[in-house]
Parts: C-alpha cells; sequence; structure tokens
C-alpha cells in the first residue's frame, strides 16, 4: 500500500513527496499525468531539474509547511539522467552540473548529513562535491529528516569500488609492475581523510562509559550473528581462533574516555571518487547497519579510517576474484595499500595537528567488526558479496603472524 504524507510542490505539474509504502518512508519525485493523477517520476520527466531551479531561486534558508529548503549556489540545469553504479539511493544528474539524490529510505531523524555538511562547508573541506541545497522534512513530533540532497556534478567521477580494484589488480597482474601507482592513490586518501576528520574536529567530544559499553554490545552482537550467517567455515574459524578475537573485540569496550566526532560514520572506499581534480568524500548518510537512532552518533575516527582501510582489503579480494593476479603479489598490494593509506592519514592529521583524535591500537578491532558486519549484511542482503567478507577474515586475523599489527 502507498499513502501520500506530504509534498512539496516544485513546478505546476511536479513535486516532491514523502510516501509510505509497505517498506517504510520514501521521497518520490512526482509528475502530474495528463488526467490529473500523479505518478513517480523517472529521470527525463524534469523533476530533479525543477528542484534544481527551485533551489536557485530560494533564498538560504526557507520552511514550507513542515519541509525545511537549504539553498547554498544551485545552478540552472537541464537535462536528466539517471546514475549508472549500484546505489542504495535514486539520483539523477542534471545536466553535467548536480546530482540530485531522493532518499529512498526516510530516516528517522536526526539525519547526520544536514549537520555533518553545514561543518564541512563552513570549515572550507573541499574533498567533496559542493553541498548545493538540500530539502529536509520534519514529521509530526520527529525529528529533521534529509529527503533530497543536491551536489555538484563532479565530472569524469569513478566510483572507489572501481578505482581501486583496478588499480590493485594492475599491481598484482603485471609482472615487475611497481606498487608506486596503489602506494600514491591510498596515500592521498590518507591526505583526503586526515582534512576531513580535521574540519570535523571541531565537533570533539569524550565517548562515555555508555558509549563504549554500547560498542562493545553492538561488536559481540555482531559476532555472534556472523557465527550463526556465515558458512561453517567462518563459524570454525571465529572458534579456533576465539582469543584474539575476543581480544581484539573487547577493545572495542575499553574506549570510555577516548575522544569522538561526528564523522562520515560509513567510510569506504565506495564513498571516495576518484575526479579530474582528485579524490572526493562523498555520502554522509551515516551507516545504514546501525539503528537510525545511533547513526548521527559520534564515532572515534580510527572508525572511520578502519572503515576505508578494510575496503581497500575487500577491493583486493574483488580483484582477485575478477582478473589474473599472482597470489602473492596480491597479499603484498593489498598490505601496500592499507598501510600506505593509513600511514598518510595519521602523518597528515598530524600535521593538521590534531592526532589526538586518533589511536591506531583500535584499528584491527574495528577492521574485524567490518567484516563481520559485512558477513552478516551479505547473508541478509547480497549473497553475492559474502566471498568477500569469507575472504577476509583469515586475511585479516593472520597479518599478527606476518609481524604486522
Ligand atoms: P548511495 O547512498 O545511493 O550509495 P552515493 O551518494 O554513495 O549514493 O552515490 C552513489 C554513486 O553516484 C557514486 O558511487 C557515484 O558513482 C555517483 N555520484 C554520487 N555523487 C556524485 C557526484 N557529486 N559527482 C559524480 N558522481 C556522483
Ligand atoms: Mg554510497
Amino acid at each position: 500500500m502507498v499513502r501520500e504524507l506530504d509534498s512539496l510542490d516544485l513546478v505546476a505539474g511536479k513535486r516532491l513527496s514523502v510516501v509510505r509504502t509497505d517498506d517504510g518512508l520514501t521521497a518520490q519525485p512526482q509528475v502530474r499525468e495528463l488526467d490529473g493523477s500523479w505518478r513517480r517520476a523517472r529521470p527525463g520527466d524534469g523533476v530533479a531539474e525543477a528542484l534544481l531551479a527551485l533551489l536557485a531561486a530560494a533564498p538560504e534558508l526557507s520552511t514550507v509547511g513542515s519541509f525545511t529548503v537549504r539553498a547554498w549556489s544551485a545552478p540552472v540545469a537541464t537535462g536528466e539522467r539517471a546514475v549508472a553504479v549500484d546505489q542504495t539511493n535514486e539520483s539523477v544528474i542534471v545536466g553535467d552540473a548536480a546530482v540530485v539524490k531522493w532518499a529512498a529510505h526516510l530516516a528517522a531523524g536526526p539525519h547526520p548529513a544536514p549537520r555533518r555538511l553545514e561543518i564541512l562547508r563552513a570549515n572550507g573541506f573541499r574533498f567533496m562535491p559542493c553541498p548545493l541545497g538540500m530539502v529536509t522534512w520534519r514529521p509530526k513530533n520527529g525529528a529533521e529528516t534529509l529527503v533530497v540532497g543536491v551536489d555538484s556534478y563532479l565530472p569524469g567521477a569513478v566510483d572507489g569500488w572501481t578505482w581501486a580494484v583496478d588499480l590493485i589488480a594492475a599491481a598484482a597482474g603485471t609482472p615487475d609492475a611497481s606498487d608506486g601507482e596503489v602506494a600514491a592513490a591510498a596515500s592521498a586518501v590518507g591526505v583526503v581523510i586526515a582534512e576531513l576528520h580535521a574540519a570535523l574536529a571541531v565537533t570533539v567530544s569524550t565517548a562515555s562509559s555508555a558509549d563504549a559499553e554500547r560498542w562493545r554490545a553492538t561488536a559481540s552482537a555482531t559476532l555472534e550473528e556472523a557465527r550463526a550467517l556465515g558458512d561453517p567455515t567462518v563459524a570454525d574459524l571465529l572458534e579456533q581462533r576465539r582469543d584474539l578475537i575476543d581480544e581484539l573485540l573487547s577493545g572495542i569496550g575499553a574506549m570510555a574516555g577516548t575522544p569522538v566526532i561526528e564523522g562520515h560514520g560509513d567510510l569506504h572506499v565506495g564513498q571516495v571518487l576518484h575526479h579530474r581534480g582528485g579524490y572526493a568524500v562523498i555520502d554522509f548518510d551515516g551507516n545504514p547497519v546501525l539503528p537510525v537512532t545511533e547513526r548521527a552518533l559520534p564515532i572515534p575516527a580510527v572508525l572511520d579510517v578502519a572503515g576505508l582501510a578494510q575496503s581497500l582489503s575487500h577491493a583486493a579480494i574483488v580483484a582477485r576474484r575478477h582478473h589474473r593476479v599472482d597470489e602473492a603479489a596480491l597479499l603484498r598490494v593489498e598490505r601496500t595499500a592499507r598501510e600506505h593509506f593509513t600511514q598518510s592519514y595519521a602523518t597528515h592529521l598530524a600535521e593538521l595537528g590534531h592526532d589526538e583524535l586518533y589511536d591506531p591500537a583500535y584499528l584491527r578491532g574495528f577492521r574485524l567488526q567490518q567484516v563481520l558486519r559485512e558477513i552478516v549484511y551479505a547473508a541478509h542482503h547480497l549473497p553475492r558479496w559474502m566471498y568477500v567478507p569469507e575472504a577476509a577474515l583469515p586475511m585479516l586475523l593472520d597479518e599478527g603472524a606476518a609481524g604486522e599489527r
């Protein structure tokens, strides 16, 4: 069943609606048919164009009923096409000028993006698409949540799962190839994430013991779910390496007193686009695997770093499946990528005067948690991804044996 809850008129015959479906609340671009009925718009129907035109004419902040419109510097542009990659939300590119992202699932607020983007804009963070505007909606007795976000379009942007897999495959698949390009890319991304955290450092606070206890409980619940949902070989490995796993995850529960920031929260290589001007971070919607009430909460910086570092391992595993690579070379490149990323991050963060935000002691624990989360996620939603965390788990647990931290 589909029920219309609220709508914001953009121009005659085009509107943004908040709709309740069996799946929950969603933001829907809609067009009016000749018979007066409304239907969901597709790219090409001009609803994203109409939103841009509305933003271009709107003051910086305005409210219409339960909607709040923030308009920063939206251009007028025409020509709509869909984003071609796998996505959770529905993004439409307008005239190679803007990306309009309609929220597929409205989170019970507070939504992390409005505040994160506001702070990043205020602090001059350059490594993201320019936020052009956004529309939020406040349900009766509820908190503000994002319904649509508009960013500048980055020409030639390549998705992180593409550039990282290609770079790693090239380095591990060509005899005598050097890891130089992988190291350079990983280091550049390290700089970007250090800049991101430095820009968000104004939000710093201290983790309470309740925070640490929540993280511990979440990590151990994820461990149990992964044990139950993964392949029997996963359960066996979790049993055999129980001591190390307990040590890594219990560290997470001992983080009371650690500095926390309003970080990215869902950082992985797929959130880092490569475009003509370098690397850019996207998608400040928070972690979809967390309950909505937890998505905007502060996190230790090392959680973001672990998410990105672990995704580089996962990119290496994807590269191995789809390209002809030498196993030893692959492991070497994987380690090069991760270490250059974390070292460059730590060095640059210190140069920016914020090394107090990052404690690498928790890096491996949060990486392990990420692997376990992906086992659970794959079991529920994406079985074809399962080979990735299943291969990542023994790699991560064996790292110590090779003398790594
Ligand atoms: P989702 O929440 O649906 O994953 P993202 O914000 O992560 O949405 O974007 C999904 C994809 O859209 C990205 O991987 C990228 O390919 C493309 N994309 C997003 N923002 C931009 C942008 N500003 N410029 C160019 N491409 C973009
Ligand atoms: Mg994304």
